[in-house]
């Protein structure tokens, strides 16, 4: 997407609600349902995997990798634009007149653009919730006993990255199944601990907390959660 103007005349106070609309348009970009499309697909591969262990998966996986790298791509993009948008509003709402904001915005797009070009996957990538629910979505098939390492492990490290620190190798990361741990069915009526983000049967973690605190069901997690730390569920609900 573009700004197109027929010239590259200069923009004052009474463009403003046009530059407001154009930031709110591109805060409707569809790459939400896009990323959902990868990530379903992207867990219909892992389902393949366990049928069919022979099969070429890793071309299929390798596209959807770089598909969601896409979509992140995009949606930072989308998010300098909106910085550069936003640095135009506050400019007008000083009274400052902006000359030739076309080119002014292609030059700081180029910018911004050179410099996210020149950032390491795991600073591309690393942060992204999206990115993180697609690995989390790979784990919950494929190893499903396992605690989901922090995003940014995943990601191969590059030249330019800092070197790994392993005391944050639990930071952020999720273990994401959809078995209750107690039942070792699948959820019903899951809740989830605002704590741990562990997620439980509704039923089953009433009956293994019986109003009292205790440690979390999950091995090898030993946060202390009661009743009140859980909410219900939708997203997982979902699945
Ligand atoms: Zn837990």
């Amino acid at each position: 997407m573009s700004v197109d103007y027929d010239e590259d005349t200069n923009i004052g106070r009474n463009d403003r609600s046009s530059i407001k609309s154009l930031n709110s348009l591109w805060k409707r970009l569809p790459t939400d349902a896009a990323c959902d499309n990868v990530i379903d697909l992207v867990t219909q591969i892992q389902y393949c995997k366990q049928y069919e262990p022979n099969g070429d998966w890793d071309r299929l996986e390798g596209t959807a990798d770089s598909n969601m790298r896409s979509l992140v791509d995009l949606e930072n993009r989308t998010q300098l634009k909106q910085s550069i948008a936003s640095d135009f509003i506050d400019d007008i709402e000083q009274e400052a007149e902006i000359v030739k904001p076309e080119t002014l915005y292609r030059q700081k797009l180029s910018n911004l653009m050179h410099s996210y070009n020149n950032k390491t996957s795991r600073q591309k990538y690393g942060d992204s919730d999206k990115f993180s629910s697609y690995y989390n979505s790979i784990w919950a098939v494929s190893k499903p006993e396992e605690v989901v390492p922090s995003i940014r492990k995943l990601i191969p490290k590059e030249s330019d990255d800092e070197d790994d620190d392993d005391s944050d190798v639990e930071i952020g990361s999720i273990r994401q199944n959809f078995n209750d741990p107690i039942t070792l069915c699948l959820f019903e009526n899951p809740y989830t601990s605002d704590k741990c983000k562990h997620s439980y049967s509704f039923n089953a973690i009433k009956e293994y907390l019986l109003g009292q605190a205790k440690i979390c069901p999950y091995s090898g997690c030993s946060v202390n959660i009661s009743m009140i730390d859980l909410r219900e569920d939708q997203r997982l609900a979902k699945r």
